[in-house]
């Protein structure tokens, strides 16, 4: 037995003759159109992996060649070129690290996170964490979180990476000496929803559809400069999906981007 697509699949073409008015043929055209799709995203998605890891393997082993050779005497270019290793190592620590965490979170993307998550502390620590990379860019993050605010049902720790996906981007695109602001309020009949705006170069309409898929960048060679993994977004996608929440992207380029997690939360006495 395959995957259960295909034996569903095959299944429907054994019942052609059921097809008298011409619907199940096209019911059958669309799953395996949409079973090749996945397939293909699925090859895609190798190999942009590989590629995305070739390129720090391959400037590891020149520099290797370089210490080896030229650089081997030359104490100044040795201590250069180290660094650049290291930052590359760096790279492939950061991608490994998004790859494993997408795949665990696929494994278990239909089962429900049901602890109560404390946003305030989850929001806290992440600032904590990015606040120095802020700084260095003269960027200031604001928290704004209602008192009232309600307990959100979930991962803390899935959470805490959707949050520090989206305050890191923020920081990472916004312009220097502007402001990130983290709004958390309670919203509707249990939900809670976390809006984190940035007033960075915005995002193109056009971009906006595929900017959740994996390595969708609008400008590749910038989000590599930056540090950019590539599957942040990503990531955020299916945790959010996974807590059956929502994910709303606004932006306007030259303004800035508003990137909007509405989570369930915990029903309030
Ligand atoms: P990356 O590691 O490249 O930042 P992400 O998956 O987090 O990958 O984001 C995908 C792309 O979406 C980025 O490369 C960038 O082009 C765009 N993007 C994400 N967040 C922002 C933002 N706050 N402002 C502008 N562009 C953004």
């Amino acid at each position: 037995a395959g995957p259960p697509e295909l034996d569903m699949v095959a299944h429907l073409r054994r019942l052609p003759r059921a097809a008298a008015d011409g619907s199940l043929a096209l019911i059958v055209l669309h799953d395996t159109t949409a079973l090749r799709r996945a397939e293909r995203m699925r090859a895609d998605f190798v190999a942009n992996a590989s590629h995305e890891l070739k390129t720090p393997i391959a400037g590891l082993a020149g520099f290797i060649e370089t210490l080896r050779g030229p650089a081997r005497e030359d104490a100044a270019a040795r201590e250069r070129f180290l660094g650049i290793m290291a930052e590359q190592a760096d790279r492939m620590r950061r991608l490994v690290d998004d790859l494993l965490m997408l795949s665990r979170i696929e494994q278990h993307e239909h089962a429900r996170p049901a602890a109560d998550v404390d946003l305030t502390q989850v929001l806290r620590s992440v600032l904590d964490l990015l606040q120095l990379k802020a700084s260095s860019r003269g960027v200031t993050v604001v928290l704004d979180i209602a008192p009232d605010l309600p307990r959100a049902v979930g991962d803390p720790d899935e959470l805490t990476i959707v949050f520090q996906n989206l305050i890191d981007n923020a920081v990472k695109y916004a312009r220097p000496s502007t402001e990130v602001r983290v709004i958390a309020r309670p919203s509707g009949p249990e939900r809670v929803t976390i809006a984190v705006a940035d007033e960075g170069d915005g995002i193109p309409a056009s971009h906006l559809p595929r900017l959740t898929e994996r390595f969708y960048r609008v400008d590749a060679a910038r989000s590599r400069q930056l540090g950019g993994t590539g599957l942040g977004l990503a990531i955020v996608k299916h945790v959010v999906n996974r807590h059956r929440g929502r994910l709303d992207i606004q932006s306007v380029p030259g303004k800035g981007s508003t990137f909007t997690v509405t989570l369930p939360a915990v029903r309030q006495a």
